[in-house]
């Protein structure tokens, strides 16, 4: 969509504006996440008629009652996992597929597990729509890690459970970091686990309220409290 007055492309400005007043100016400095925050086109990963809100300080639903959060707190999780260009990520709740796009931009190969297969399918969607390479989305109980491609040297879970499954655990790297929140349904501590020597350090990083982890190793069913 083009801007009249400048002729700047009004979703490039909005993204900028983004950057500096919701995620630098609250104090996430990582130069890489801020270059891949104002690269990736948050507006082709919400649904059709929420465009022009896609660059808002707030999450927005994504249909089957689940939302894309809110790109502060997006940025900050993706600041703590401390990417190198190499690393091999897991992110369990695809959702929209924007995380894991941020996620391409910044390490080698990225794995997403997706409990929806309709969300699954959206961000698949999504992604190719962005030009993103490097993610590949799989359905299925993401609580359960995925075996086949680990270990990981980060991990990220963007659904709140009441604790940190052991197989993401389990499935992280030596050295490697997992962002997960924990605790009740409604509102979490986002905590960082940082694995060193087969042991794992445990970081809180603050509040936060995410929609539930639903799984063998998460809650257990839609209606489970
Ligand atoms: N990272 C997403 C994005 O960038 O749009 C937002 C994720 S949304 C807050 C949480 C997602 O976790 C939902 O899409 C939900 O269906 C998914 N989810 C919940 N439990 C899950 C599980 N056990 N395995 C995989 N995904 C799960």
């Amino acid at each position: 969509m083009r801007d009249d007055m400048t002729g700047t492309d009004r979703f490039t400005r909005e993204r900028e504006e983004m950057v500096e007043f919701q995620v630098r100016a609250r104090g996430v400095r990582d130069e890489r996440v801020l270059a891949a925050m104002r690269k990736v086109p948050r507006h082709l990963f919400v649904p059709k008629g929420f465009e022009r809100a896609a660059y808002e300080d707030r999450p927005l639903p994504i249909g089957e009652g689940q939302t894309i959060s809110q790109p502060y707190i997006v940025a900050v999780m993706t600041e703590q996992l401390e990417l190198q260009p190499e690393d091999r990520v897991l992110e369990v709740g695809t959702g929209s597929g924007y995380q894991a796009a941020l996620l391409a931009e910044l390490a080698g190969s990225v794995i997403s597990i997706e409990r929806l297969a309709s969300l699954a399918d959206q961000a698949h969607k999504n992604l190719a729509r962005a030009g993103v390479t490097g993610v590949q989305v799989v359905v299925g109980d993401g609580t359960e890690g995925y075996s086949p491609e680990a270990p990981y040297d980060a991990i990220i879970v963007t659904a709140a459970s009441p604790g940190i499954p052991q197989p993401l655990i389990d499935q992280l790297a030596e050295g490697g970091r997992l962002i997960a929140p924990v605790g009740p349904r409604e509102c979490q501590d986002l905590i960082k686990l940082v694995k060193r020597k087969g042991r794992v350090e445990s970081i809180p990083l603050g509040g936060v309220c995410f929609v539930p982890l639903i799984g063998q190793f998460g809650w257990r069913g839609e209606d489970s409290s």
